[in-house]
């Protein structure tokens, strides 16, 4: 191992204390998805003591900011993601506590040891990654635009270097009927909820002809309010997912098709409002090899990813879009995320050990990417996946 990661690594011990103490009180304090203030502002305040320069509100979000620290000298433009919203009645179940006490202590480490010469560095707080896709938002005000690489890590059951994810987006199905008398007059009524129900028909009526990368999953979020009243509003939320963007959009027209066919079976009228189009993730295979012998320097090793299935969605996909992107996981423990277990295990000695883990990789990856050779690898892999994509 090099002098400066020998360092990276003397400089996040030397903070430990601190930093399993910021990701105890994020974590004990949960902020649901935009409003994670107090989180965002535990997260700046020792990059602030450390020099950073702060901009809050970011994108037209409250809750996203960036702590920049440039070096003065040219060289590449390098992120750290941020992550810090937890989830309804579970608290800090997908461990984003971790994530941002991670991505802070990588950055801390590096200005304070010194190794970080060249270019400029950034936090970049990425707010509602659950609910609401804070990255989708930050992206397309061009938040990302200019960056050389972008990193973060997940904690996990697994370490997994490239774990794909899949394009996603949500539609709610609004349908109106007709209220009336449902056994004396029902010839009056137009049931709202059959048009639903006859939703979820078409969609499963379509299965066969979805390829085996797709997800539909709905659940009926009003149904009526009396037994005896024909349904005048009924509605369901629905996520559809798919290998990439393109082809979600096929997807797409045949669920919606099938919502209008209820629609026009039922007489209801139907509202459809989407949500924002989650993107799928593309793993920069270069910065995961980097980031994965950092790691076997500090003594772990990679699990292997799933290569079909076992996948969900994040908003990271969208930045993967824009710039070169890695989002490793480390294994914090035998715990799925979104249970109370996992939540458990986001502040326990195991968790807090992964983050200090993520913290020193992502910081030794940083002083990889100081390296031009290394960083025109990671640079060159991804023009030829976009150039590959515009084709
Ligand atoms: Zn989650
Ligand atoms: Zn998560």
């Amino acid at each position: 191992m090099n002098e400066q990661k020998q360092k990276i690594i003397y400089a996040v011990e030397k903070i430990r204390e601190t930093m399993c103490g910021l990701a105890h009180e994020i974590h004990r304090d949960p902020e649901l998805s935009f409003n994670e203030h107090r989180a965002a502002q535990r997260l700046q305040a020792p990059l602030a003591a450390a020099g950073f320069t702060l901009t809050q509100p970011l994108a037209g979000l409250e809750t996203a900011f960036c702590a920049r620290f440039d070096t003065g000298h040219p060289g590449p433009r390098l992120i750290l993601l941020a992550e810090y919203d937890a989830l309804p009645e579970l608290g800090h179940a997908c461990g984003h506590n971790l994530i941002g006490t991670a991505s802070v202590a990588a950055a801390l480490a590096l200005v304070n040891s010194g190794t970080f010469t060249r270019g400029s560095l950034e936090v970049m707080g990425t707010p509602a990654e659950e609910e609401g896709g804070g990255k989708i938002i930050m992206a397309d005000a061009g938040v990302f635009a200019s960056a050389d690489a972008v990193m973060m890590f997940h904690p996990r059951e697994k370490n997994m270097m490239t774990r794909g994810a899949l394009a996603c987006v949500d539609a709610v199905f609004k349908f109106y009927g007709k209220a009336a008398h449902a056994a004396s007059a029902p010839h009056l009524g137009i049931s709202a909820l059959d048009g639903v129900i006859q939703t979820f028909v078409g969609i499963n009526a379509l299965r066969q002809f979805f390829t085996d990368d797709v997800r539909v999953h709905g659940i009926i979020t009003h149904g009526g309010s009396a037994t005896n009243i024909v349904p005048a509003y009924a509605e369901a939320k629905f996520l559809l997912r798919a290998s990439t963007v393109g082809a979600l959009e096929s997807v797409r027209q045949k669920v919606f098709s099938a919502a209008s066919a209820a629609a026009a079976m039922s007489g209801a009228r139907l509202e459809i409002e989407q949500g924002l189009t989650y993107a799928e993730r593309n793993n920069n295979l270069a910065l995961a090899g980097l980031f994965q012998r950092n790691i076997e320097q500090l003594g772990l090793s990679a699990d292997a990813a799933p290569q079909r299935g076992g996948v969900g969605s994040s908003d990271i996909g969208n930045v993967s879009q824009i710039t070169a992107a890695i989002h490793p996981y480390l294994r914090i423990g035998d715990v799925v995320p979104h249970t109370p277990e996992f939540a458990a295990a986001a502040d326990s000695t195991a968790g807090h050990e992964a983050m200090l883990n993520a913290a020193k990789a992502l910081a030794m990856t940083v002083i990889d990417l100081l390296d031009p050779a290394s960083l025109q690898r990671v640079r060159d892999e991804f023009t030829a996946w976009k150039t590959g994509e515009a084709q």
